[in-house]
Order: C-alpha cells, then structure tokens, then sequence
C-alpha cells in the first residue's frame, strides 16, 4: 500500500524556498520552460489565472475614464534616446532589431541581411513611441486628459531569470496620460497607485505597503515613483505595480504640447503607470504552501472541481447525470459578477486526482459519489484548509452559500498573508539589531532573514548604497501614510524625519 506523501512539493518551503517555488509552478501545470532562454510558455492553467486579472484590472482602469489602445513593438533607437535618464536606464537590457531578412549562405543555414538604416528596440517600455501619438492626438486643453492604457507584450534582456518573476519577455499593462497640470498628473499618479492597492489587496488577497521611491530606486525619467510593496513567504519583497509622476520629462522629449485656455501654448504633464507577470509569481509565493498553489478565489482558473466517483458503469451513468446538472446550476450563479467556474474530472486515477487539483491551487473539491447523491448531498474539500478535512452539504445548502464560502476562503488568505507580514515587520533603531535582523542565523540558509524593517533614514544616497552592499537590503519605499517621527539614520546616525521600508527584494 502506498504511504501519502507528507507534502504534495518536495522540497518544502523551509527545505528550499527558491527550489520550492520552481516545483510549485511545474506541478500546478502553469508554465512551461521555453526554447528561448528567459521566456515563457504560459499554460492553460497560467494563462487562464492571467486572463482572470487582466479582465478585472480591466474594468477597473476603465472606471477610472481610461481606454484602451495599441502601439507598436519596435521603437526606433532614435525615440530611445530623446530621454537620457532613460535610455539610460533601460540600455542594459534592450533587444535590438538591425536587420529585416534572412539570406542562404553557403553553408547552407541562414544569415540576417538587408541591414536596417535605424536600428529597432523591441519595446522595454513604451514611453517614446506613445509620446510621439500622444504628440499628434493633443493641441489644445479640450484634449486633456487623455487616459489610455495598452496590454502587451514587453522585452527586458535578463541575465538572471525566473518563471513570472523576472523574464526576458513578460505580458503587462502600461497606462499613459496626459495632463494640463502638474496637480492633475499627481493626482492621476496617485489613482492608479490606488487602483493597485484595490486590485492586489482585494482580488490577489495580498497585503501591501503603498509608497515612494528613492531617487536611485525611481523610473527611469520619472520624477516621482510611486509602488506598492507585499511580502513573500521568504520575507522578502515584491513589487507588484508602479506609477509614475512623469512631470514635463517625457512630454519635453515628445514635444506634446497644448494650447491653454488663455492661448498660451505649454508643454503637458505625463503619468505611465504599469503591472505585469510577475503579480502570478507573487500569488504563487504569497500563498502557496507544500502542497502546491492556492488560488485565491476571485481570480482563480476555475472556482470548484466536480469529482464524481463511481465503480461500476451503472453507478457512473448515475453519478455523471448528477455531475452534470450540478454543474449546469452552478455555472448560473455569478460570484463577484463573473459566472462560477466549474471544472469536471472524470478520470478514475483514484487519489492522484484530488492531488493534482489541490497542486493546481483551486479553492473547493467537490466529491459526487452514489451515497452522497442519494442524500442529495456532495463532499467538500477547501484548498485554504487541512485536505483531510471535508465536509458535506445538502446541494441546496452548497449551492445556495457557495459565494460565501469563496468569499470566506479569499477573506482567509488575505488575513493569513496580513499576519504573516505583521509578523515579520518590525521597527528596527540601531545598526546591531537592524544588521542581526538581516544576517541569516544559518549563512547556508541565507533566504531566512528577518523580514521587513522600518527604520529611520537621512536621506542620503550614500547610506542606502552601503545598507545595499553590505547587506543587499534596499529601501522599497518610503510609506505614504507615514506619520512624521524624529530619530537618527540607521546607517550613519544624522537626524531623520520618517521611517522607510528596508528590505532584501525579488
Ligand atoms: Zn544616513
């Protein structure tokens, strides 16, 4: 007899949490590795949670007024260069098309010819290209603000690559606008760094830190920063979405311009603001446990898996009507204004199945066998929960309360994930403890560290350069609802206004 493995993933999260993480996302069948180094092959399972944020995030965005729109792949190098600070800052990591044929050479293979006369930047960002519509589509005030969002593709040469957490290729949305002032642009700057919040607390259910960025941590062009932090299971931090305060940079480079209502002409203010991929690899690492992904319900591939168990063909005819009009009343109700998702495995591969959804991260199980249908009955299994524990319910009773429970499991991973944080974030004064809190107890462990510290900061560039040497511990943010507060650097002791987020980060 088969002994049941003590944890679905192997290692588990303390054996190896990099490791871990790796296993996680091949047993769940969300991505595959691809041919091309750093790229990704987006399962059906991945890519369905995608479709699922990318439609909710959607709706949101356009609450907001803003619209969509398409804008092209390849930038010209010349676009790139308008903006110094950003061309700069994006140089490192551009893919760049020279050439537009492939010629036989004698060997028989394949050469590029016909040398392009400009060379083209796959898109890392798209700034410059959308300026330079942007630059045609605004003359005058009545023209502001434009709001308008594209979901795409985008390429950012990585040397170092993890599946939906850094990729060469990753899918985003990038917002653009533009605005007649500075207090419109902030404040629109502002509004999707909120947007974020809403979408990632309540539909990813994680917790997250809103906040500045230092300068040495800034977009690229960007005046201000703004970003929302969450911690892992490592402790460490992800960024799951920014927006920038653009101020006259990029219009200045575009050359959108607008005649004011006094007939002045003036340069227009510019917000992007953008969230990608990576939020999949932040679901995965927020809530995951050793048995796999746990999906949070909102945005999950599938709400419920119907299980039907049967031994004979007799009881199979029986167990699969039932399955099947299930199935259909479930699919009529809508949970948070989406349709449930209902998913039906009929393979008889005795436990194997149940194990291969509960890697899969979806939030309920729902045994159907004789006994149960002859109690109108089903089995239910929730994910955020022990797998040994289920219970039954009277169909009516499951169908009639099954927003709740999803409700109560995507409530329960957020206030899981909230504790975590909580746990793991302290407020740190003096170099000894802040160094001890960021030096593993075990150097072969080194992801065990402390978590996040809010200490208090000069200011200067050069103490956080040295905390980021020494330690690699940056400032993820300098929080927006930070209450002012006197105290000393935690780096060289000059007095400091506010706390900020230290933290090693993904
Ligand atoms: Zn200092």
């Amino acid at each position: 007899m088969a002994t049941q493995p003590k944890s679905a993933i192997t290692p588990t999260r303390t054996e190896d949490y990099s490791e871990w993480y790796q296993q996680v996302v091949k047993a769940s069948d969300m991505a595959d590795r691809s041919p091309v180094r750093g790229c990704m092959v987006i399962k059906p399972w991945g890519y369905a949670l995608w479709e699922n944020i990318v439609r909710e995030l959607d709706d949101l965005f356009k609450a907001t007024g803003v619209k969509n729109a398409y804008f092209p792949l390849f930038i010209p190098l010349s676009f790139l260069e308008k903006e110094a600070e950003h061309v700069e800052g994006f140089a490192k990591e551009c893919a760049v098309v020279t050439h537009h044929r492939l010629e036989k050479n004698a060997a028989g293979g394949l050469t590029p010819a016909g040398e392009l006369a400009e060379p083209l930047v796959v898109r890392p960002t798209s700034e410059t290209i959308i300026g330079d519509s942007f630059a045609k589509w605004v003359s005058s005030y009545r023209d502001l603000p434009l709001l308008i969002n594209q979901w795409v593709n985008v390429v950012r040469w990585e040397m170092r690559t993890r599946i939906f957490l850094r990729t060469s290729e990753f899918l985003w949305q990038e917002g653009h606008t533009v605005h007649a002032t500075a207090e419109d642009a902030l404040e629109r700057t502002r509004l999707m760094l909120d947007v974020y919040t809403r979408f990632v607390q309540d539909y990813l259910g994680m917790p997250v830190i809103k906040g500045r960025k230092t300068a040495s941590e800034r977009f690229p062009g960007a005046v201000d920063t703004l970003c929302i932090e969450a911690m892992m299971q490592d402790r460490k931090a992800l960024q799951a979405g920014t927006s920038h305060f653009l101020g006259q940079n990029f219009a200045k480079a575009s050359g959108i311009k607008f005649q004011t209502a006094e007939e002045k002409e003036e340069f227009a203010w510019t917000t992007s603001w953008g969230t990608s991929t990576r939020m999949i690899g932040g679901v995965i690492m927020t809530h995951g446990d050793d048995d796999g992904v746990i999906m949070p319900p909102r945005v999950s591939p599938a709400h419920l898996v119907l299980l039907p168990i049967f031994r004979n063909d007799d009881e199979r005819t029986k167990v699969m009507e039932y399955t099947a009009s299930l199935a259909a009343e479930l699919k009529e109700i809508y949970y948070h204004h989406a349709r449930v998702r209902v998913e039906i495995d009929e393979r008889s591969i005795g436990g194997a199945r149940g194990w291969e959804w509960i890697k899969k991260g979806i939030p309920l199980r729902v045994e159907i066998g004789p006994r149960d249908i002859s109690e109108n009955a089903v089995f239910v299994a929730r994910r955020d929960m022990d797998h040994r524990q289920k219970k039954s319910f009277q169909r009516e009773v499951f169908t009639g309360g099954l927003c709740d429970l999803l409700d109560e499991i995507q409530g329960n991973l957020f206030q899981r994930a909230r504790a975590f944080t909580d746990d793991h974030t302290r407020t740190i004064d003096t170099p000894e403890d802040f160094y001890g809190f960021f030096t593993p107890d075990n150097l072969d462990r080194p992801e065990i560290h402390g978590g996040f510290a809010m200490s208090h900061w000069c200011g200067d560039a050069s103490c956080e350069a040295k905390i980021k040497e020494d330690l690699t511990v940056t400032i993820r943010s300098i929080p927006l609802d930070n209450a002012p507060e006197k105290g000393r650097c935690i780096c060289c002791g000059k007095p400091s206004g506010e706390r900020v987020v230290f933290a090693k980060a993904y």
